[in-house]
């Protein structure tokens, strides 16, 4: 997320007051994605179920190699008040210790929303080789009762310049993300913009 949508609190609870933000339409399911890929990503969005319960925000990820699962985070920001425990950096953090540079650049990060620059930041000193996500920026900015940024920065372009070697895809079954995004954002508008 940029400085520009971590805007204040009150921004997005005079929004909510005012009748909430409107529903976001999914976005089509990037073509280039496969059968597998919609596999692991119901995984991404269970973890980031899971997370919201759990001393988190709305957010999961796994990292996955020959199709199997190497390691899963849920966003943890809540429980460990480490603003660095986003699903993707907290994952990255928690498990390059053990997963080479070789394993890293074979596999595929799956995480439920567009990952924000300090993830993409992370992702490009893993040299992780491909990232999936599911949800994309703009309707995750919405469902927080956000107004749409009128600059965004997508993932897509801060790897494509820092990471050229990540092949980035998505979105990915979006309509189950922005359900995800507005069950939590509708209940906890005090943590718009912290996690
Ligand atoms: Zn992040």
């Amino acid at each position: 997320m940029t400085p520009r949508q971590a805007w204040p609190l009150c921004v997005a609870a005079i929004l909510l007051c005012a009748g909430g933000a409107a529903a976001a339409t999914p976005a089509p399911d990037d073509p280039a994605c496969s059968a597998e890929d919609r596999v692991f990503m119901k995984r991404a969005y269970e973890l980031a179920r899971f997370a919201t319960t759990h001393g988190g925000g709305p957010f999961g990820a796994l990292l996955v190699k020959d199709g199997k699962v190497l390691a899963e985070f849920s966003n943890s920001v809540l429980s460990t008040g480490d603003i660095t425990r986003h699903a993707e950096t907290g994952l990255i953090s928690a498990f390059s210790p053990k997963i080479d540079r070789a394993t890293f650049e074979r596999s595929t990060l799956y995480t439920s929303t567009e990952p924000c620059a300090m993830c993409c930041g992370a992702i490009c000193f893993s040299g992780i080789g491909r990232m999936v996500y599911g949800t994309s920026e703009a309707p995750f900015v919405a469902a927080m009762g956000l107004p749409p940024d009128p600059d965004p920065l997508t993932s897509h372009e801060i790897l494509r310049r820092i990471a050229p070697g990540t092949k980035v895809l998505g979105p990915l079954m979006e309509a189950e993300g922005i359900k995800i995004h507005e069950a939590f954002w509708a209940v906890h508008p005090e943590y718009v913009g912290k996690l």
